[in-house]
């Protein structure tokens, strides 16, 4: 065993992310100067009819009548099952709140703004039970005959149990993560841009960072049914590290750029906020570029062009409970440039949402800085993952593509 699997089986970095992430949460409200109260801990009357509110809403849409999207099958033969309406979702939402904040409660981006720290706290109350839930019954009645290796319990509900666990009727991953956490995000970020606008005037640069965020979420919702693809899905289990993460973290310390401008204006000009608007749309752009061109590749199954060539690969083989299997790994396009050049772009992105709020110290780079670091422990991650899958392949793939992030340096 490596110094890295000794540290990441042990208990000390779970116990560190279970203290140090809702220690960030409650920090990243004191540096707005909001009145602190028990609300920060047991949620108020607004915020559990709010969480309320999101979490029917989201389910609703999960057992809505439609199209299902199967995922990848697991090495233990389960297929999960999604429901493939997450364009209609994004829109409906949206449309729903423009009535809100219009028409039906005008002024609602304020009193959501104001009782942000108690909305967190619900949420927060509500993913820890949801946790909770999921390590007894993935220990006492799982769905699945998969064998899981036991490991302490705290480093159990850190990582979850379940790789695709299933309550209500819906997948749970599916919930947490797409219809909770990237919409809570989605939504934040518009209510905080204009709870700004009400309170202080509209400001070209939140506004910028805003609409960067939302062609990068809209983009993630017309793509929903690719994500169940993605690692989060095929190696992360459902537990605090997903779901709390998507249900608590991504609203809490995503949104924390955009919140951050309410009370600390940005110091952007027009024509500043505009250079970083079209910098940010065209890091998105090319994330999503990264990620098509792979997806296309395994739609194809390795017959199709890329750049205008025919695209290049590394053949390889793996073995699963059903036997051997062959796979491709793309050395074309993007994906010959570097190993994770969708990376890169998603790191670029993300600085450019936090640049509105250059001039104000750290607070508002809170999010790229944390995001750089949860990345380049993904590529890690991925290549042991990898590595394990395709043994000699991947390692002949990594010679011929030596850069993980950016060519030449990393
Ligand atoms: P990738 O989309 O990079 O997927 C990695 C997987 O792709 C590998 O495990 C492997 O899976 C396969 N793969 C790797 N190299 C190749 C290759 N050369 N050819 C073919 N297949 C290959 O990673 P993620 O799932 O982490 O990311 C998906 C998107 O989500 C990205 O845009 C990323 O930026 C974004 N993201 C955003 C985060 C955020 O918090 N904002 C967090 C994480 C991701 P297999 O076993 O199938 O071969």
């Amino acid at each position: 065993m490596t110094l890295y699997d000794t540290l990441h089986y042990s208990v000390v970095p779970p116990l560190f992310l279970l203290f140090f992430t809702p220690v960030v949460q409650v920090l990243t409200r004191v540096a707005d100067p909001q009145p602190l109260s028990w609300a920060v801990f047991t949620g108020n009357a607004f915020s559990w009819c709010f969480t309320a509110v999101m979490v029917l809403w989201a389910y609703l849409f999960l057992v809505l009548p439609g199209a299902v999207h199967h995922g990848p099958t697991t090495d233990f033969g389960q297929t999960p099952s999604y429901r493939a309406n997450g364009m209609l979702y994004y829109t409906a939402t949206l449309a729903a709140y423009a009535l809100v904040e219009t028409l039906l409660l005008p002024g609602v981006s304020v009193l959501v703004f104001s009782n942000m720290a108690a909305i967190l706290a619900s949420l927060n109350v509500l993913a820890l039970l949801l946790c909770t839930l999921l390590l007894v019954r993935g220990k006492t009645a799982p769905q699945t005959a998969e064998v899981v290796p036991p490991r302490p319990l705290p480093h159990e509900f850190y990582r979850g149990m379940e790789l695709h666990p299933r309550l209500l009727g819906v997948d749970v991953k599916q919930l947490t993560n797409c219809r909770l956490g990237m919409m809570l995000w989605q939504l934040l970020v518009l209510v905080f841009c204009v709870a700004g606008a009400r309170l202080h005037g509209p400001s070209a640069g939140q506004l910028v960072g805003a609409a960067i965020q939302t062609v990068y979420i809209a983009k993630f919702f017309w793509w929903e049914t690719g994500y169940f693809s993605t690692l989060d899905i095929t190696l992360d289990r459902a537990g605090y590290y997903l779901c709390w993460g998507c249900m608590v973290w991504v609203p809490c310390f995503y949104t924390y750029s955009t919140c951050f401008l309410v009370r600390h204006r940005s110091l952007l000009n027009d024509t500043q906020a505009g250079l970083v608007l079209a910098l940010g749309l065209a890091a998105v752009a090319l994330n999503y570029r990264v990620d098509l061109e792979k997806q296309r590749f395994r739609r194809s199954t390795g017959e199709c062009r890329l750049w205008g060539r025919p695209a290049t690969f590394v053949s390889a083989e793996y073995r699963t409970a059903s036997g051997w299997h062959k796979a491709r790994l793309l050395t074309a396009g993007c994906w010959g440039v570097a190993r994770h050049l969708n990376y890169t772009f998603e790191i670029a992105a993300a600085l450019c949402w936090c640049l509105p709020g250059l001039g104000h110290g750290l607070w508002p780079f809170l999010y790229v800085m944390f995001l750089s670091v949860l990345l380049v422990h993904r590529v890690f991650r991925d290549e042991a993952k990898c590595g394990e899958k395709y043994g000699k392949a991947w390692r002949r793939y990594c010679s011929q593509v030596p850069y993980r992030m950016v060519p030449y340096v990393f």
